[in-house]
């Protein structure tokens, strides 16, 4: 793989874009935390609570994300810290909020602990008494410290990695990010895609072209293009490969594997890849299409795929 042919981040960290991200993310994870405790306190389902907190520590690091994004923040290490932070200082605000919660209903009168130090004193008292059933058992001591510190993890865990993942290709020319479109049509999985990788990457679209298909089938190839609106020099091709297949409840779902991320395309052949529809895709596949029986687009299997093709197709009708 030749490297200077991807999109690589210039890791670029503007001072007052780092300033932007921490706003944004601290905003956005005190609004969340607020939300979490009055959840955390007052519902009594263990299940559910589990749930809100990793779309807590979710929700953080998509904050984190909105922040960057729009302070221009174009280095991964710092997004992750950036994730990092707002998830612990989410974290630390919820505390705050649980505490004054329990506090009021306890005394009558809530109280606000921003210090930590109080904030831990309040905590060991409630890890003597324990402060929640769980199983008609209330954890106290060791085992309620082990939970929070889990707790603690499924929320700044989440929000950092969120941050980090975060990877729209940026122009440097333009100062500013590329839009991302979707190709209108599947590409058929070729037998060695290590083949059309060695093409792609030698600067021959033709290959890609010719694999695409007006169906989709059960395993193929997403392409996207991410473009900036401002010139022609950053545009960049990302190719997943697609793998439907119908869960246990019947749903039709879709994995996807990161095949091509961010290969340097030249404008026109984005252009022609986003003009590709059904209509003019360059293969015409004959197997007969399934009649619109089922929401969904339909499935055609390819002849090497019959097996898994017939499968989902009874799921799904
Ligand atoms: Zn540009």
């Amino acid at each position: 793989m030749n490297d200077e042919l991807y999109y690589r981040p210039s890791g670029g960290v503007p001072l007052m874009g780092t300033l932007i991200t921490m706003v944004v993310g601290c905003l956005g994870g005190a609004v969340l935390s607020v939300i979490y405790a009055l959840i955390n306190h007052y519902n009594p389902f263990i299940y559910f609570t589990i749930i809100a907190t990793g779309l807590f520590g979710a929700g953080c690091g998509v904050c984190t994300v909105f922040g960057l994004t729009l302070g221009k923040v174009r280095n991964r290490g710092t997004n992750a810290l950036a994730g990092l932070f707002v998830g612990i200082f989410a974290l630390y605000l919820s505390w705050v909020w649980y505490l004054f919660l329990i506090s009021r209903e306890a005394m009558g009168q809530g109280f606000f602990l921003f210090d930590t130090r109080a904030m831990f004193g309040f905590m060991q008292l409630l890890a003597e008494t324990g402060i929640w059933e769980m199983f008609g058992v209330a954890p106290t001591g060791i085992a309620l410290y082990l939970i929070w510190v889990l707790e603690a993890l499924i929320v700044v865990v989440p929000s950092a990695f969120i941050a980090w993942a975060a990877d729209t290709p940026f122009c440097e020319p333009c100062h500013r990010w590329t839009e991302e479109k979707e190709c209108l049509v599947a590409f058929r999985l070729p037998e060695d895609l290590s083949q059309l990788q060695e093409s792609l990457e030698a600067g021959d679209f033709a290959p890609l072209f010719e694999l695409s298909m007006k169906n989709i089938e059960p395993a193929c190839l997403n392409a996207k293009i991410h473009r900036c609106d401002g010139c022609d020099e950053s545009t960049w091709l990302e190719l997943e490969v697609a793998q439907l297949f119908v869960d246990d409840d019947g749903e039709m779902k879709s994995t996807k594997t990161p095949f091509l991320t961010y290969l340097h395309l030249p404008r026109v052949e984005a252009e022609a890849l986003l003009a590709l529809t059904p209509d003019n895709a360059r293969i015409d596949n004959d197997e007969e299409e399934i009649p619109e029986e089922s929401e969904g687009t339909p499935i055609v299997a390819s002849p090497e795929n019959q097996e898994g093709g017939e499968t989902n197709r009874e799921e799904i009708s």
